[in-house]
């Protein structure tokens, strides 16, 4: 995929925010940055971030509830904690929260830069590991863009693949149309792209998944929030 790395960086000092921003861009990533804890939070929910940089003394809520609060809405959201000192206890609390790594202040660009990619490259294979994808009596073999539901065989487009993998690494919540045309995609946010792309596939893919495309059991609709592959029983 071609499209940008979007990293969100949460920092109240704004030397180090600065500093942050420049160093990201200058190394390809799109940033995003809040200065406060409870705009931080906000904005880590809309899942649009590759990975965050959370630091943990803010403003209005510490990293520590904002990691925790991230990881209860969303296990696999990338994130590296700033910590302030090289004390262990941030540390460990920090990582037992469920941060991917942390990165000590005052802390090196390279440094930085190597944990980043780390973390961004640990969590694509992630991704890519979902060889196959099984429910109720569909099963999908993500290599060979076949499956089968009950005894009929089914075949899928790239497309479609790409679409069941990420709703199935985040079966956990409802995915938005605009999550979808970002992560699956590959478009930039905040380009007015025809959410109806998106539709389209998913009626495809119900299609072939599901017993009543109309009546959806596995690819549900959530009212508001987008859609959810049902994986477990
Ligand atoms: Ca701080």
């Amino acid at each position: 995929m071609s499209r940008q790395i979007q990293i969100l960086v949460v920092e109240d000092e704004e030397a180090i925010r600065t500093g942050l921003i420049d160093v990201l861009v200058f190394h390809g990533y799109e940033v995003d940055s809040s200065a406060t804890g409870p705009e931080g939070l906000s904005k880590a929910l809309t899942g649009k971030f590759d990975l965050v940089l959370l630091d943990i003394m803010l403003p209005g809520m510490d990293g520590y509830e904002i990691c925790d609060r991230i990881r209860a809405e969303d296990r696999h959201q990338p994130i590296i904690m700033l910590t302030a000192k090289t004390s262990d206890e941030e540390i460990i609390q920090g990582l037992t929260l469920g941060a991917d790594d942390y990165v000590s202040k005052p802390f090196s660009i390279q440094q930085l830069v190597l944990r980043i990619e780390a973390v961004l490259r640990r969590s694509q294979v992630g991704i890519e590991q979902a060889r196959s994808i099984c429910f109720r009596d569909v099963e999908i073999d993500t290599e060979n863009l076949s499956g089968r539901n009950g005894s009929e065989e089914l075949t899928f487009t790239r497309r479609e693949i790409e679409l069941l993998k990420y709703l199935a690494l985040h079966s956990d919540r409802p995915i938005s149309r605009e999550e979808l045309l970002t992560k699956v995609w590959g478009y930039a946010r905040n380009l007015d792209i025809e959410t109806r792309t998106v539709d389209i596939h998913i009626a495809k893919i119900r299609r072939k998944i599901e017993t009543d495309p109309r009546e959806p059991e596995n690819l549900i609709t959530v009212r508001g929030a987008g859609y959810r592959l049902v994986t477990e029983t």
